[in-house]
């Protein structure tokens, strides 16, 4: 009999959807819309109602599917319960014991950053590996840490928040967290925007950047041309993330580390940033760790999700 599953990920305005063979071969994917009206109530039930429609219409039998699993925005225990989720308006809520009920299958969750991330270690930029630290650079710094082809979520569901690793101690502005000189303030995309004002407002130099909206691709792009100025804050980027890297690798010792996230797009010029201050600060154990991009960009979500249940 051949087998299915099913891979959710929820975000704050869309609710990703796909169904799976036990394989990892995508069979159908699809969104449905984050109701987070009256905190959230209507989500799981209508993550239900889409799952069970999407049996109705591929003509899939209830025991052809091993299980659903499911990433949330928010902090996840290893029960699959949820203390709160502020994009989803939800106080606790027990994710895995809900769905569960709602439509008769085993269900698996997990926040949403380490879901991704293995679902890179399965089918994207970290598939062939075991052991794998992800960073995804977006508006913030994300992460995941997969040992063993497991998530480790940590006692308090903040292992893998390496965005909030104290690299800087002369930065006065706070971070989101509340915390001062995290490394996301330096290497998300709004991180390497503000390395670039700083850059331009400390120098006359003629550069690409000036007189345009600064953005993380401005950068990269800038960079890509041999703008001098760029090149700087690229320097800088490079600095902050490779050291930390190579902090985190000693500690967990990954056989690769995955980038994703929207500054990923600029492609495999961060490595020619990220990897001298890595290979200068790692122990020489872990100066091997080979690096890749995140290949599976909006997806990783759904295939880490189902993963988790197979
Ligand atoms: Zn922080």
């Amino acid at each position: 009999m051949k087998k299915y599953c099913f891979g959710i990920d929820v975000g704050g305005t869309t609710v990703k959807c796909g169904l799976f063979t036990a394989d990892g071969d995508v069979i159908d994917k699809w969104e449905i819309v984050t109701r987070t009206e009256e905190n959230g109530k209507n989500i799981l039930p209508d993550v239900a109602q889409t799952i069970l429609a999407k049996l109705e219409e591929k003509k899939i039998q209830k025991d052809e599917v091993v299980g659903v699993g499911i990433g949330i925005p928010g902090p996840v225990n290893e029960n699959g319960e949820v203390p709160c989720a502020v994009n989803l308006h939800w106080g606790y809520t027990n994710v895995a014991g809900d769905l569960s009920a709602l439509t008769g299958f085993s269900v698996k969750a997990g926040n949403d950053a380490n879901v991704a991330a293995l679902g890179e270690l399965w089918k994207g930029g970290g598939a062939g590996y075991r052991d794998m630290i992800m960073v995804t650079l977006g508006t913030g710094v994300g992460g995941g840490i997969i040992i063993n082809e497991k998530i480790i979520a940590g006692s308090h569901g903040a292992g893998g928040e390496i965005g909030h690793a104290h690299v800087e101690d002369n930065m006065t502005e706070p971070c989101n967290c509340g915390s001062c000189g995290c490394l996301e303030q330096f290497t998300s995309a709004t991180g390497i925007a503000r390395l670039a004002r700083e850059e331009l407002a400390n120098t006359d130099e003629p550069s690409a950047l000036r007189g345009q909206e600064i953005t993380a691709k401005a950068v990269f792009d800038a960079v890509k041309e041999g703008d001098a100025v760029a090149e700087r804050v690229a320097v800088r980027f490079g600095e902050y993330l490779g050291k930390a890297l190579s902090v985190f690798s000693i500690v967990v010792d990954p056989q690769i580390i995955v980038i994703g996230g929207g500054v990923s797009k600029a492609g495999p010029i961060l490595f020619d940033y990220i990897m001298g201050p890595f290979q200068r600060y790692a122990f020489a154990a872990c100066k091997e760790t080979k690096f890749a991009l995140a290949t599976l960009g909006n997806d990783a979500g759904i295939f880490g999700a189902a993963k988790m249940v197979l």
